[in-house]
Protein backbone atom coordinates (compact mmCIF):
# COMPACT_ATOMS: atom_id res chain seq x y z
CA UNK A 1 0.00 0.00 0.00
CA UNK A 2 1.18 3.73 -1.18
CA UNK A 3 1.48 5.95 2.64
CA UNK A 4 0.14 9.03 2.84
CA UNK A 5 2.18 11.68 1.86
CA UNK A 6 1.03 15.78 1.00
CA UNK A 7 1.46 16.42 -2.75
CA UNK A 8 2.17 20.19 -3.85
CA UNK A 9 2.78 21.49 -7.72
CA UNK A 10 4.42 24.78 -7.47
CA UNK A 11 5.22 26.31 -11.12
CA UNK A 12 8.11 27.45 -10.08
CA UNK A 13 11.58 26.68 -9.27
CA UNK A 14 12.09 28.99 -6.53
CA UNK A 15 8.83 27.62 -5.11
CA UNK A 16 9.39 23.88 -5.79
CA UNK A 17 12.85 24.47 -3.99
CA UNK A 18 11.69 25.76 -0.72
CA UNK A 19 8.94 23.10 -0.65
CA UNK A 20 11.31 20.63 -1.04
CA UNK A 21 13.21 22.08 2.15
CA UNK A 22 10.74 19.99 4.39
CA UNK A 23 11.51 16.94 5.85
CA UNK A 24 10.73 13.99 3.98
CA UNK A 25 10.40 15.95 1.11
CA UNK A 26 11.19 14.55 -2.42
CA UNK A 27 10.93 15.29 -6.21
CA UNK A 28 8.45 13.86 -8.20
CA UNK A 29 8.51 14.38 -12.49
CA UNK A 30 6.06 11.51 -14.13
CA UNK A 31 6.44 8.70 -11.28
CA UNK A 32 6.79 6.03 -13.37
CA UNK A 33 9.92 5.23 -10.76
CA UNK A 34 9.07 7.40 -7.68
CA UNK A 35 5.36 5.73 -7.60
CA UNK A 36 7.22 1.88 -7.39
CA UNK A 37 9.31 3.19 -4.75
CA UNK A 38 5.81 4.58 -2.51
CA UNK A 39 4.52 1.23 -3.04
CA UNK A 40 7.55 -0.87 -1.95
CA UNK A 41 8.41 1.56 0.61
CA UNK A 42 11.95 1.71 -0.45
CA UNK A 43 12.44 5.05 1.58
CA UNK A 44 10.08 7.06 3.74
CA UNK A 45 8.35 10.06 2.08
CA UNK A 46 6.42 12.92 3.57
CA UNK A 47 5.75 15.44 0.94
CA UNK A 48 6.07 14.68 -3.15
CA UNK A 49 7.27 17.91 -4.78
CA UNK A 50 5.90 17.64 -8.69
CA UNK A 51 8.03 19.88 -10.89
CA UNK A 52 5.89 19.03 -13.77
CA UNK A 53 4.55 22.59 -14.07
CA UNK A 54 7.33 23.95 -14.09
CA UNK A 55 7.82 25.22 -18.14
CA UNK A 56 11.33 26.13 -17.98
CA UNK A 57 12.31 22.30 -17.15
CA UNK A 58 11.21 21.30 -20.36
CA UNK A 59 12.32 21.36 -24.12
CA UNK A 60 15.68 20.57 -26.14
CA UNK A 61 17.35 23.11 -28.12
CA UNK A 62 20.75 23.22 -30.09
CA UNK A 63 22.90 26.20 -29.41
CA UNK A 64 24.68 28.01 -31.92
CA UNK A 65 27.91 26.33 -30.84
CA UNK A 66 26.62 23.02 -31.83
CA UNK A 67 25.62 22.80 -28.04
CA UNK A 68 23.01 20.86 -26.62
CA UNK A 69 20.09 21.47 -23.68
CA UNK A 70 18.18 19.15 -22.41
CA UNK A 71 15.43 20.26 -20.25
CA UNK A 72 14.93 17.61 -17.03
CA UNK A 73 11.45 17.04 -18.29
CA UNK A 74 11.90 16.31 -21.43
CA UNK A 75 10.59 12.73 -22.33
CA UNK A 76 12.88 9.58 -23.32
CA UNK A 77 10.74 9.28 -26.36
CA UNK A 78 11.12 13.44 -27.37
CA UNK A 79 15.22 12.89 -27.24
CA UNK A 80 14.88 9.74 -28.80
CA UNK A 81 13.04 11.09 -31.78
CA UNK A 82 14.57 14.44 -31.90
CA UNK A 83 16.18 15.49 -35.02
CA UNK A 84 19.48 16.65 -33.97
CA UNK A 85 19.96 13.59 -31.65
CA UNK A 86 19.35 11.55 -34.04
CA UNK A 87 21.90 13.27 -36.48
CA UNK A 88 24.84 14.47 -34.21
CA UNK A 89 24.73 12.53 -30.78
CA UNK A 90 23.00 8.95 -32.36
CA UNK A 91 24.32 7.29 -29.26
CA UNK A 92 22.13 9.13 -27.12
CA UNK A 93 19.15 8.72 -29.81
CA UNK A 94 19.64 4.54 -29.54
CA UNK A 95 20.32 4.64 -25.79
CA UNK A 96 16.87 6.57 -25.24
CA UNK A 97 15.16 4.17 -27.56
CA UNK A 98 16.32 0.93 -25.75
CA UNK A 99 15.35 2.72 -22.55
CA UNK A 100 12.02 0.54 -21.06
CA UNK A 101 8.77 0.03 -23.25
CA UNK A 102 7.32 2.27 -25.74
CA UNK A 103 4.74 3.54 -22.65
CA UNK A 104 7.66 4.31 -19.96
CA UNK A 105 9.49 6.36 -22.81
CA UNK A 106 6.06 8.38 -23.67
CA UNK A 107 6.36 9.45 -19.74
CA UNK A 108 9.53 8.89 -17.97
CA UNK A 109 11.93 12.02 -17.97
CA UNK A 110 15.48 12.57 -18.56
CA UNK A 111 15.98 13.89 -15.15
CA UNK A 112 14.11 11.26 -13.78
CA UNK A 113 16.25 8.65 -15.82
CA UNK A 114 19.16 9.54 -13.97
CA UNK A 115 18.30 9.75 -10.47
CA UNK A 116 15.94 6.42 -10.77
CA UNK A 117 16.66 4.58 -7.60
CA UNK A 118 18.06 0.96 -8.06
CA UNK A 119 16.36 -1.95 -9.14
CA UNK A 120 18.09 -4.51 -6.68
CA UNK A 121 15.25 -6.59 -5.60
CA UNK A 122 16.52 -6.77 -2.25
CA UNK A 123 16.44 -3.01 -1.85
CA UNK A 124 12.75 -2.83 -3.98
CA UNK A 125 11.54 -5.31 -1.58
CA UNK A 126 10.99 -6.08 2.00
CA UNK A 127 15.25 -5.69 3.14
CA UNK A 128 16.54 -4.16 5.09
CA UNK A 129 19.75 -4.03 3.46
CA UNK A 130 22.77 -1.80 3.93
CA UNK A 131 21.38 0.42 1.28
CA UNK A 132 18.23 0.94 3.03
CA UNK A 133 20.35 1.47 6.54
CA UNK A 134 20.47 -1.87 7.59
CA UNK A 135 23.90 -3.80 8.01
CA UNK A 136 23.76 -6.42 5.46
CA UNK A 137 23.92 -6.83 1.73
CA UNK A 138 21.63 -9.74 1.17
CA UNK A 139 22.75 -9.64 -3.01
CA UNK A 140 26.48 -10.92 -1.89
CA UNK A 141 25.33 -14.50 -0.77
CA UNK A 142 21.88 -14.15 -2.61
CA UNK A 143 20.24 -13.94 -5.99
CA UNK A 144 23.14 -11.98 -7.51
CA UNK A 145 22.74 -12.86 -11.17
CA UNK A 146 22.29 -9.26 -12.20
CA UNK A 147 24.41 -7.57 -10.03
CA UNK A 148 27.65 -5.54 -10.38
CA UNK A 149 31.55 -7.33 -11.85
CA UNK A 150 32.92 -3.91 -10.58
CA UNK A 151 33.06 -1.15 -8.12
CA UNK A 152 30.96 -2.93 -4.79
CA UNK A 153 33.77 -2.48 -2.77
CA UNK A 154 32.43 -4.93 -0.66
CA UNK A 155 29.52 -3.18 0.31
CA UNK A 156 26.63 -2.94 -2.53
CA UNK A 157 26.45 -4.58 -5.93
CA UNK A 158 23.45 -2.99 -7.63
CA UNK A 159 24.04 -1.72 -11.09
CA UNK A 160 23.54 1.51 -12.71
CA UNK A 161 19.97 1.13 -14.41
CA UNK A 162 19.93 4.15 -16.51
CA UNK A 163 20.24 3.61 -20.47
CA UNK A 164 20.76 6.78 -21.00
CA UNK A 165 23.84 7.86 -18.52
CA UNK A 166 26.77 5.67 -19.98
CA UNK A 167 26.37 8.05 -23.27
CA UNK A 168 26.07 11.24 -21.73
CA UNK A 169 29.16 10.38 -20.01
CA UNK A 170 30.80 9.61 -23.35
CA UNK A 171 30.06 12.22 -24.83
CA UNK A 172 31.21 14.79 -21.52
CA UNK A 173 27.62 15.94 -20.56
CA UNK A 174 26.87 17.81 -17.55
CA UNK A 175 23.95 18.45 -15.04
CA UNK A 176 22.67 22.13 -14.29
CA UNK A 177 21.44 21.69 -10.86
CA UNK A 178 19.44 24.33 -8.72
CA UNK A 179 19.07 24.47 -4.45
CA UNK A 180 18.74 26.64 -2.10
CA UNK A 181 22.67 27.84 -2.66
CA UNK A 182 22.16 28.35 -6.23
CA UNK A 183 23.07 26.70 -9.45
CA UNK A 184 25.90 24.26 -10.12
CA UNK A 185 26.57 22.04 -13.16
CA UNK A 186 27.70 18.95 -12.31
CA UNK A 187 29.64 16.48 -15.11
CA UNK A 188 27.48 13.38 -15.05
CA UNK A 189 31.14 11.78 -14.71
CA UNK A 190 30.85 12.53 -11.05
CA UNK A 191 27.16 12.89 -10.69
CA UNK A 192 26.70 9.20 -9.59
CA UNK A 193 28.46 8.17 -6.16
CA UNK A 194 29.95 4.70 -5.57
CA UNK A 195 28.89 2.29 -2.95
CA UNK A 196 32.67 3.32 -0.88
CA UNK A 197 31.78 6.36 -0.63
CA UNK A 198 27.96 6.59 0.56
CA UNK A 199 25.97 3.26 0.22
CA UNK A 200 22.86 5.46 1.00
CA UNK A 201 23.40 7.94 -2.24
CA UNK A 202 23.04 7.33 -5.64
CA UNK A 203 23.80 10.95 -7.09
CA UNK A 204 25.97 13.77 -5.42
CA UNK A 205 22.70 15.83 -4.88
CA UNK A 206 21.47 17.25 -2.51
CA UNK A 207 17.17 16.23 -1.89
CA UNK A 208 16.59 20.07 -1.38
CA UNK A 209 18.22 20.42 -5.34
CA UNK A 210 16.89 19.62 -8.76
CA UNK A 211 18.17 18.73 -12.07
CA UNK A 212 17.28 21.36 -14.36
CA UNK A 213 18.75 20.24 -17.56
CA UNK A 214 21.47 18.28 -19.45
CA UNK A 215 23.77 20.23 -21.02
CA UNK A 216 26.15 18.30 -23.60
CA UNK A 217 29.09 20.59 -25.31
CA UNK A 218 29.42 20.50 -29.16
CA UNK A 219 31.27 17.27 -30.29
CA UNK A 220 35.09 17.44 -31.65
CA UNK A 221 34.62 17.32 -35.69
CA UNK A 222 35.10 13.06 -36.63
CA UNK A 223 33.51 12.30 -33.14
CA UNK A 224 31.04 9.04 -33.27
CA UNK A 225 28.87 7.92 -30.73
CA UNK A 226 27.04 4.52 -30.20
CA UNK A 227 25.22 2.70 -27.36
CA UNK A 228 24.75 -1.40 -27.37
CA UNK A 229 22.73 -3.39 -24.75
CA UNK A 230 22.23 -6.39 -24.16
CA UNK A 231 19.07 -7.74 -21.81
CA UNK A 232 17.69 -10.86 -20.98
CA UNK A 233 14.38 -10.04 -22.54
CA UNK A 234 13.48 -8.38 -25.91
CA UNK A 235 10.62 -6.42 -25.40
CA UNK A 236 11.39 -4.54 -22.45
CA UNK A 237 14.18 -4.95 -19.72
CA UNK A 238 17.22 -3.28 -18.13
CA UNK A 239 20.80 -3.80 -19.25
CA UNK A 240 22.41 -6.95 -18.66
CA UNK A 241 25.96 -5.40 -20.08
CA UNK A 242 25.93 -2.35 -22.41
CA UNK A 243 28.54 -0.47 -24.04
CA UNK A 244 28.57 3.41 -24.71
CA UNK A 245 31.26 4.47 -27.28
CA UNK A 246 32.15 8.48 -28.07
CA UNK A 247 35.34 8.05 -30.57
CA UNK A 248 37.01 10.80 -32.18
CA UNK A 249 38.64 9.21 -35.61
CA UNK A 250 41.68 11.14 -37.39
CA UNK A 251 41.70 9.25 -40.50
CA UNK A 252 41.51 5.48 -39.50
CA UNK A 253 42.98 5.75 -35.76
CA UNK A 254 40.86 6.84 -32.85
CA UNK A 255 42.40 10.10 -31.65
CA UNK A 256 39.90 10.15 -28.39
CA UNK A 257 37.88 7.31 -27.08
CA UNK A 258 35.62 7.33 -24.49
CA UNK A 259 34.01 3.69 -23.25
CA UNK A 260 31.20 3.65 -20.54
CA UNK A 261 30.17 0.28 -19.32
CA UNK A 262 26.46 0.08 -18.21
CA UNK A 263 24.93 -3.12 -16.21
CA UNK A 264 28.05 -3.79 -14.87
CA UNK A 265 28.83 -1.07 -11.66
CA UNK A 266 26.52 0.62 -9.24
CA UNK A 267 27.55 3.73 -11.50
CA UNK A 268 28.23 3.74 -14.98
CA UNK A 269 31.69 2.31 -15.45
CA UNK A 270 34.41 4.27 -17.43
CA UNK A 271 36.78 1.66 -18.77
CA UNK A 272 39.64 2.91 -18.83
CA UNK A 273 41.63 0.08 -19.99
CA UNK A 274 39.94 -0.31 -23.30
CA UNK A 275 40.11 3.48 -23.92
CA UNK A 276 44.16 2.59 -22.96
CA UNK A 277 44.22 -0.61 -25.45
CA UNK A 278 42.49 1.92 -28.19
CA UNK A 279 43.50 5.42 -28.02
CA UNK A 280 46.03 6.12 -31.09
CA UNK A 281 45.52 2.73 -32.81
CA UNK A 282 43.54 1.70 -35.49
CA UNK A 283 40.46 -0.78 -34.65
CA UNK A 284 42.29 -3.99 -36.35
CA UNK A 285 40.45 -7.04 -35.00
CA UNK A 286 44.12 -7.42 -32.80
CA UNK A 287 43.52 -4.06 -31.38
CA UNK A 288 39.19 -4.47 -30.95
CA UNK A 289 40.27 -7.95 -29.17
CA UNK A 290 42.95 -6.30 -26.94
CA UNK A 291 40.61 -3.94 -25.84
CA UNK A 292 37.85 -5.94 -25.03
CA UNK A 293 40.14 -8.21 -22.73
CA UNK A 294 40.95 -4.79 -21.07
CA UNK A 295 37.63 -3.94 -20.53
CA UNK A 296 36.89 -7.34 -18.40
CA UNK A 297 40.52 -7.25 -16.16
CA UNK A 298 39.75 -6.67 -12.79
CA UNK A 299 36.33 -7.81 -12.67
CA UNK A 300 35.38 -9.07 -9.37
CA UNK A 301 31.86 -11.69 -10.14
CA UNK A 302 29.59 -12.72 -7.39
CA UNK A 303 28.28 -16.58 -7.62
CA UNK A 304 25.78 -16.07 -10.25
CA UNK A 305 27.25 -13.54 -12.25
CA UNK A 306 30.39 -14.32 -13.73
CA UNK A 307 28.52 -14.73 -17.64
CA UNK A 308 28.74 -10.91 -17.58
CA UNK A 309 32.48 -10.98 -18.19
CA UNK A 310 32.87 -13.11 -21.63
CA UNK A 311 29.30 -11.35 -22.61
CA UNK A 312 30.91 -8.04 -21.78
CA UNK A 313 34.12 -9.05 -24.09
CA UNK A 314 31.73 -10.28 -27.02
CA UNK A 315 29.56 -7.36 -26.87
CA UNK A 316 32.08 -4.60 -26.42
CA UNK A 317 34.14 -6.42 -29.47
CA UNK A 318 31.35 -6.54 -31.37
CA UNK A 319 30.25 -2.83 -31.13
CA UNK A 320 33.94 -1.52 -31.84
CA UNK A 321 34.34 -3.79 -34.87
CA UNK A 322 30.66 -2.12 -35.93
CA UNK A 323 32.38 1.36 -35.06
CA UNK A 324 35.51 0.44 -36.85
CA UNK A 325 33.12 -0.73 -40.01
CA UNK A 326 31.46 2.63 -40.40
CA UNK A 327 34.68 4.62 -40.43
C1 LIG B 1 9.11 -1.39 -15.80
C2 LIG B 1 10.23 -0.40 -15.95
C3 LIG B 1 11.27 -0.67 -16.83
C4 LIG B 1 12.30 0.25 -16.99
N1 LIG B 1 13.34 -0.05 -17.85
C5 LIG B 1 14.34 0.85 -18.00
C6 LIG B 1 15.42 0.60 -18.89
O1 LIG B 1 15.48 -0.42 -19.57
N2 LIG B 1 16.40 1.52 -18.99
C7 LIG B 1 16.38 2.68 -18.28
O2 LIG B 1 17.29 3.51 -18.43
N3 LIG B 1 15.38 2.96 -17.43
C8 LIG B 1 14.37 2.08 -17.29
N4 LIG B 1 13.34 2.36 -16.44
C9 LIG B 1 13.38 3.58 -15.68
C10 LIG B 1 12.61 4.69 -16.38
O3 LIG B 1 13.36 5.17 -17.43
C11 LIG B 1 12.38 5.75 -15.33
O4 LIG B 1 11.34 5.23 -14.53
C12 LIG B 1 11.98 7.08 -15.86
O5 LIG B 1 12.91 7.62 -16.75
C13 LIG B 1 11.83 8.01 -14.67
O6 LIG B 1 11.26 9.20 -15.13
P1 LIG B 1 10.11 9.90 -14.30
O7 LIG B 1 9.96 11.20 -14.95
O8 LIG B 1 8.89 9.04 -14.23
O9 LIG B 1 10.79 10.01 -12.87
P2 LIG B 1 10.14 9.89 -11.43
O10 LIG B 1 9.64 8.51 -11.23
O11 LIG B 1 9.20 11.00 -11.19
O12 LIG B 1 11.44 10.11 -10.55
C14 LIG B 1 12.44 9.11 -10.44
C15 LIG B 1 13.44 9.51 -9.36
O13 LIG B 1 14.20 10.61 -9.80
C16 LIG B 1 14.00 11.75 -8.95
N5 LIG B 1 13.88 12.88 -9.88
C17 LIG B 1 13.08 12.95 -10.99
N6 LIG B 1 13.32 14.07 -11.67
C18 LIG B 1 14.27 14.75 -10.98
C19 LIG B 1 14.92 15.99 -11.18
N7 LIG B 1 14.67 16.75 -12.25
N8 LIG B 1 15.83 16.40 -10.26
C20 LIG B 1 16.12 15.62 -9.18
N9 LIG B 1 15.54 14.42 -8.95
C21 LIG B 1 14.63 13.99 -9.84
C22 LIG B 1 12.75 11.46 -8.15
O14 LIG B 1 12.81 12.04 -6.86
C23 LIG B 1 12.77 9.94 -8.07
O15 LIG B 1 13.59 9.50 -7.01
C24 LIG B 1 12.28 1.46 -16.27
C25 LIG B 1 11.22 1.75 -15.39
C26 LIG B 1 10.20 0.83 -15.23
C27 LIG B 1 9.09 1.16 -14.28
S1 LIG C 1 23.20 -4.91 -3.67
FE1 LIG C 1 22.89 -2.98 -2.54
S2 LIG C 1 20.72 -2.59 -2.75
FE2 LIG C 1 21.03 -4.79 -3.18
S3 LIG C 1 20.86 -5.90 -1.22
FE3 LIG C 1 22.99 -5.37 -1.45
S4 LIG C 1 23.18 -3.40 -0.33
FE4 LIG C 1 21.02 -3.67 -0.81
Amino acid sequence: MIPSFDYVQPTSLKAAITHLSDPGAVVHAVGTDLLGCLREHSFPVKKVVSISAIRELSGIAEGADGSLRIGALATIRSIAEHPVVRNRFSGLAQAASEVASPQLRNQGTIGGNLCQKPRCWYYRGDFNCLRKGGGTCFAVDGENQYHAIFGGGGTCFIVHPSDTAPVLIAVKAAARVAGPGGTRDVPLEKFFVLPEVDVQRETVIDPREIVTEIRIPPLAAGTRSSYRKVRARGSWDFALAGVALALRFDGWRVAEGRVVLSGAAPVPWRSAGTEQAIRGRELTSEVIAAAAKAAVAGAEPLEKNGYKIPLFQGVIEEELTRMAAAV
